[in-house]
């Protein structure tokens, strides 16, 4: 600002302590043209000057007061964070500049409440402001936040004011509570007088020059009879737990420290106990038990980020409890942007708790960095990404604690490897199945199975069933079992979409071994005499086809994967295995699937076959029983069964036979 364009204003509409201001004057100047040599002449005489705020900041404040925003606390946020800015702006000084005023002055906040008053009072000893500075930073838009806000509110119209929540219109917030706010602000610069700022916010703002100030800024609110209850201790300790917790610098409340937990995140983690760990994420996850995984990391490249996460005991989910909500919350420089981002990390990470911090945001940080999508992004993806792998290496260091991880979290894993395209390559190294190769209860990586492949063996194989017992109870797994193929065992409804989503591991097809077209390798073949002769078996296979046809058995033919049982059958359609159908209908309950079709294959070596061969000339009738019966058998087995009520009519028929 510079005096020569100050224009005289004797508006009636006096801010507090302007009342005698006969040389008011308007500070529409560019503040660009702001030099503190002019602001320090102004400033020698002692009465208090007038100055209009800038256009735009009259529009701002005329939204912010009248605006239904009902989260009017976020007004200490803004200030406690401003604050905080102060004073890690000093810090920075004091690193570079000899001469720095006060210098013996703590690097703390201090917040007083005096609800006979009705004031709320917060003071930093930080950089301060001159009266040019105060002039620029605190009437005219020079600083980012509040000009996107009003660009934002441009685009949107006047009526979505509540932007501000998501935007924080940084200093002017104050207004929201006040009936008038006075800033006493005195620079670092060591020869810069202090100055009182006043306004009520109606339009202008006074400024005068303030003798005996010491370093730093204070900010006092006379609050509106609405914003009142903003003076009570209580209120006030409530609302800085919440968002500045973790401000690095000690916040005093009525004299009393506030913040305990410090930023620990930005903590060399050799300097670190156990404990200070466990009690930042009780408090910060709102637990009583310890986590069950912690990782603390910075990373510089491709963005500078400090993070420390972590895995809950227990996912609470899988105790039918809600759906977990984002927990991770996102900081910039210790000063908290927003609890619970949506868009920071993938879904299937809702189970993580913690803190993520990123400096690497302009020095002139402000809110509206948080609605730059791609930058919530990159930072998600360097997580991520750092998260996985440190999963990698836990269960490579620590394979007991990593089963007992996925015995709670699995699901979340599993979620992430069928739907988060990016990361579905690492994601699918996480996995852990039982198989038939394992022992109940263990289990084994997809790299495990790769291991242990057959030689010419192209796919890796899985059976998926509510149990290992119903697994391996059923039919399926014989053919695989007889020639020593692994073949993993599926228990969660998930895991079929899992398979189907990644569709290969390492190069190597996953199939489903209920899936109709599943080719194995010659097995071991029964001994000659024991088997149906191969012109039997063509002419029962037909009959089959003809007699079950009406039941939607699309195609009969001798099987090469059955040993012991007589048969089993296959979902015609390719795509779907048996365990899929059942899903469906599960999912579908009242609408009617398309009818079953399915496929089914016969063993030459069982009894019931060669009996059923023998029986077809000798009893046709019962044989056409049998017939009906081997096929429920067989859809029992695949859990396709659906009309039980008709296979118990039979049986009796069957019984009055013998
Ligand atoms: P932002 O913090 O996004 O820049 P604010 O409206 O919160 O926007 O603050 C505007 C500017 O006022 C700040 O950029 C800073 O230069 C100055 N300021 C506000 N509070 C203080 C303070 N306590 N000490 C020093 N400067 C301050
Ligand atoms: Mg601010």
């Amino acid at each position: 600002m510079s005096d020569t364009t100050d224009t005289t204003n004797t508006s009636a509409n006096n801010a507090d302590g302007a009342a005698n201001a006969n040389d008011a004057s308007s500070a529409n100047a560019a503040p660009s043209s702001a030099s503190n040599a002019a602001a320090g002449a102004a400033s020698a005489s002692s009465a208090p000057q007038k100055f209009e705020f800038q256009a735009e900041i009259k529009q701002l404040l005329d939204i912010v007061i009248h605006s239904l925003y009902t989260e009017k606390e976020i007004f200490i946020r803004e200030l406690a964070s401003n604050a905080s800015d102060a004073l890690e702006k000093l810090r920075h000084l004091q690193l570079t500049e000899k001469a720095i005023l006060d210098d013996n002055l703590p690097l703390e906040i201090n917040i007083t409440t005096d609800d006979t008053a009705r004031t709320l009072t917060i003071q930093d000893f930080g950089i301060g402001m001159t009266r040019a500075e105060l002039v620029e930073n605190l009437g005219t838009i020079a600083h980012s936040g509040s000009k996107a806000f009003l660009k934002a509110l441009g685009e949107s119209g006047r009526k979505n004011a509540g932007l501000i929540g998501q935007f924080g219109v940084g200093f002017y917030s104050a207004f929201m509570v006040a009936k008038t706010v006075t800033v006493r602000s005195r620079s670092w610069r060591p020869g810069e007088p202090g100055h009182v700022w006043a306004s009520d916010g109606s339009g202008s703002y006074t400024l005068s020059p303030s003798d005996g100030e010491r370093r730093g800024t204070k900010i006092t609110i006379q609050l509106t009879d609405d914003a009142a209850g903003f003076a009570a201790e209580s209120r006030v300790k409530a609302i800085l737990e919440r968002y500045s917790a973790f401000i690095a610098f000690p916040i005093n409340l009525n004299g009393k420290r506030i913040n305990t937990v410090q930023a620990l995140w930005l903590r060399n983690k050799n300097e670190i106990k156990d404990e200070d760990y466990t009690g930042f994420y009780k408090f910060q996850a709102r637990a009583y038990d310890a986590p069950r995984l912690r990782l603390h990391f910075s990373a510089d490249a491709p963005l500078s980020i400090n993070a420390l996460l972590f895995v809950p005991q227990e996912n609470t989910e899988r105790h039918g409890l809600a759906r977990l909500e984002p927990a991770v919350a996102l900081y910039c420089r210790k000063i908290l942007i927003d609890p619970r981002p949506k868009d920071l990390l993938p879904e299937w990470l809702r189970f993580l708790k913690g803190v993520v911090d990123s400096e690497d945001l302009p020095l002139n940080i402000s809110r509206e960095t948080m609605q730059d999508k791609a930058l919530l992004d990159k930072i998600g993806k360097v997580i991520t990404k750092r998260f996985l792998k440190f999963l990698e290496e836990e269960a490579a260091a620590r394979p007991e604690a990593y089963d007992e991880f996925y015995r709670q979290f699995g699901i979340f894993i599993k979620e992430g490897a069928a739907l988060d395209y990016t990361h579905k390559d690492q994601l699918a190294r996480l996995l852990r199945y039982e198989s038939s190769l394992t022992g109940k209860g263990k289990t084994t990586p997809l790299a495990g199975y790769l291991s242990r492949m057959k030689e010419g063996q192209t796919d890796i194989y899985y059976l998926a069933g509510a149990s290992r017992e119903a697994i391996e109870n059923g039919p399926y797994l014989e053919g695989f079992k007889s020639r020593n193929l692994e073949v993993l065992f599926c228990h969660e409804p998930v895991d079929d979409y899992v398979m189907n989503s990644l569709r290969e591991y390492d190069g190597k097809k996953l199939t489903p071994a209920d899936h109709a077209d599943v080719k194995l390798p010659d097995a071991p073949k029964p001994p000659a005499d024991a088997a149906l002769p191969e012109a039997d078996t063509k002419t029962l296979v037909e009959w089959l086809a003809a007699t079950l046809a009406a039941r939607g058995v699309a195609e009969v033919k001798a099987s090469d994967r059955l040993v012991d049982s007589p048969a089993l059958a296959l979902n015609a359609d390719k795509f779907m295995t048996p365990h899929m159908r059942r899903m469906m209908k599960a999912m579908n309950k009242d609408e009617d699937a398309a009818p079953l079709r399915v496929n089914l294959e016969i063993n030459p070596a069982s009894p019931v076959i060669k009996h059923l061969s023998a029986m077809r000339a000798a009893a046709p009738e019962k044989a056409v029983l049998v017939a009906g019966q081997i096929l429920d058998n067989a859809l029992i087995a695949a859990g396709l069964l659906e009309d039980a009520g008709r296979m118990v009519s039979r049986i009796y028929k069957l019984l009055e036979t013998i």
